[in-house]
This record gives C-alpha cells, sequence and structure tokens, in this order.
C-alpha cells in the first residue's frame, strides 16, 4: 500500500513511517517541522520507498496531490503538547480543525480513502471520578474558555465530530484513535511532555521538576505498542467508523515516576515541587486521573501494552545518552 503520514516526521509519526517500510509499504510523510524534526526522519531518506515533504497540511493543492496519490492515510499533524498549545493557542485551533477537514474533504472527494484521526486523552478534560478509567463512551466535563488547556481538548474534540459526520455523510471510512502519553525515543520535553523532560533533568542532575503536589496521575504507554495498534487499526475492516481509547491502563503519580526516574538514571537530582501558575500560567488547570479502558480495542484487534514503565524511562534515557 501507498500511505500518507501527516506529521510523520514527529515523534510517533516518524516511529509509524519506520514500521510501515519495514512492512514493505510506500511511505510519504509531510509535516512543517513545528513540533516534529528532520532528526526523526534521518535515517529513512535513503529509503526508496520513503519520500518526504516539508510543508503544511494547510497547503490545499499539495494536500490534494499527496491524498489522491494514496491508499490510506495517518492523520497525526496537530499542535500537541500542552505548553505548545498555551504558547500558541492560535495557530493551536486553526491547524487542529482546518488542518483535519482539508485531509478528510480530500479523502473522501479522492477515492474515500481509509483516516486514523489521531485523537487524544484530552477530550475527556477533568476526571471528576476519582481514579475511574475512561471509556469511548463516557462525558467530557471541561473547564471554561478562558483557560487555553481545554481549546486543545475542544479542537480535538471537533476534529472527531468531523470525522465522524464525514463518515455518516459522506461514507468515508474513518477510525479515531484517543491516545493516553505516548512515550519513547525521538520524544523530546520542549512542549510540555513531563517523561523526557524527567529524564532529561535527571541524567544531566538538575532538580526534577513535579508540576503541583504531584499525586496527579497518567498511564504511559511506549512508542512500539501504540505504532503496532495503529497498523492493526488500519488493517482491520471492522474499525471504520469507530472510536479507540489507545494506552497502557497501568497509572503511576508524578511523585513516583520522578522517584523512579531518578533512581533508575542513578541521579543525584534533588525532587522539587513547582506550583501549576508558575509551571504554565495563572488559573491552569490540570487534569487529575487520565486511565484509559482499553476493553473495547481488545475486541477489534489483538492488543497488549507489553512495556512497563520501568522499561519506559530505560529506554527514555539510553536514547538521551546516545
Ligand atoms: N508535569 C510535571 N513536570 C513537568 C511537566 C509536566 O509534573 O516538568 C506534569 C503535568 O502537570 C501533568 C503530567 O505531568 O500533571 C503530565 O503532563 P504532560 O504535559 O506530559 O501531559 P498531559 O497528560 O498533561 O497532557
Amino acid at each position: 500500500m501507498k500511505i500518507l503520514i501527516t506529521g510523520g516526521a514527529g515523534f510517533i509519526g516518524s516511529h509509524l513511517a519506520e514500521a510501515l517500510l519495514e512492512k514493505s509499504h510506500k511511505v510519504n510523510i509531510i509535516d512543517n517541522l513545528s513540533t516534529g524534526s528532520m532528526d526523526n526522519i534521518e535515517h529513512l531518506k535513503n529509503n526508496k520507498r520513503f519520500s518526504y515533504y516539508i510543508d503544511t497540511i494547510m497547503d490545499v493543492k499539495l494536500m490534494k496531490k499527496l491524498i489522491k496519490d494514496c491508499d490510506a492515510v495517518f492523520h497525526l499533524a496537530a499542535a500537541v503538547g500542552v505548553k505548545y498549545i498555551i504558547d500558541n493557542p492560535l495557530e493551536s485551533i486553526k491547524t487542529n480543525i482546518g488542518g483535519t477537514e482539508i485531509v478528510l474533504e480530500n479523502a473522501s472527494r479522492l477515492g474515500k480513502k481509509k483516516v486514523i484521526l489521531a485523537s487524544t486523552s484530552e477530550v475527556y478534560g477533568k476526571n471528576m471520578d476519582g481514579l475511574k478509567s475512561f471509556k469511548e463512551t463516557d462525558d467530557r466535563v471541561l473547564g471554561t474558555t478562558t483557560i487555553p488547556r481545554w481549546s486543545y481538548s475542544c479542537t480535538k474534540a471537533l476534529d472527531e465530530f468531523l470525522a465522524l459526520a464525514y463518515y455518516r455523510e459522506k461514507k468515508l471510512p474513518i477510525v479515531v484513535v484517543r491516545l493516553f502519553n505516548t512515550c519513547g525515543p525521538r520524544q523530546t520535553g520542549r512542549y510540555g511532555m513531563v517523561l523526557p523532560r524527567f529524564v532529561k533533568q535527571a541524567l544531566s542532575n538538575r532538580p526534577i521538576t513535579v508540576y503541583g503536589d504531584g499525586s496527579q496521575t497518567r498511564c504511559f504507554t511506549y512508542i512500539s505498542d501504540v505504532v503496532g495498534a495503529l497498523d492493526s487499526l488500519m488493517d482491520c475492516e471492522k474499525t471504520v467508523g469507530e472510536i479507540f481509547n489507545l494506552g497502557n491502563p497501568q497509572p503511576i503519580s508524578m511523585n513516583e515516576l520522578a522517584k523512579k526516574v531518578k533512581r533508575l538514571t542513578g541521579s543525584i537530582s534533588k525532587i522539587i515541587h513547582i506550583p501549576y501558575e508558575e509551571a504554565y500560567e495563572k488559573g491552569f488547570e490540570d487534569m487529575k486521573h487520565r486511565q484509559p479502558d482499553i476493553s473495547k480495542i481488545k475486541r477489534f484487534i489483538k492488543f497488549n501494552p507489553s512495556v512497563s514503565i520501568d522499561e519506559i524511562i530505560k529506554r527514555t534515557a539510553e536514547y538521551f545518552e546516545r
């Protein structure tokens, strides 16, 4: 197959490109390098089945050409990272909504190409039910519009609505995937992501910065588990028109994560706590807990996230050390 990956020079996109090339597919990627990087795809450039376009998905003419030329699309291009969204609210909203519309409209017009849309667990918003895990059909609970963080949740939810509308009205084969804190080599901590930030801080013996009181939890999922599942969701015909949580359901608090990172890297870093308003901005709201219920995805494809948090930390540290 010939596959287009938008955001293909990003952390997830570049790993996905690599996996698809290994399966003998042809892969085209487009990326504007807003959070992606050429380093991520350097090792793929000599592969004859790989082409890359450093451009924006807002370029309709180019997108038409790329979509016409492919059999299926992984739409990963988006403004991501809590810090990035807060620092670039306008661009984030425009890319996340306008870009997705361009992808879906052209995938629909140019031959009903299957589109896997990368969404996010952020769409669930605040978890009001303690440690309860999220099911795809759960309600969304969001804060007020003056808090920029929630715009990310809204833009990705609107992407989901758009994808489902194209499916219902135009019979476009789409699949929506809600990702839960994907981690691993090539992820940068520059845009807020906590795990690479802690690992980098620990390796350089700088303070490990836990925001808030550190009791908030997340579920970290290793990149190869995510890439394998994305590939299977594309291959499985029954996934069309469905929404799936994709994550490792094992939670860990940021306090525990900081301690683990410090121990596994043999660091002498201090662990410090920074108030949210200092780390982000006044009025910032965090999600207290975020855990996926993965019973649905397991009914459709073989999915057993196998890489533990210790292993994720070790492999991320090895990557930074290299
Ligand atoms: N966080 C932290 N220290 C950092 C960066 C993030 O304690 O240096 C916290 C953040 O406040 C959140 C969690 O780590 O509670 C996960 O943050 P991230 O931005 O990685 O992803 P999120 O799940 O919030 O989208």
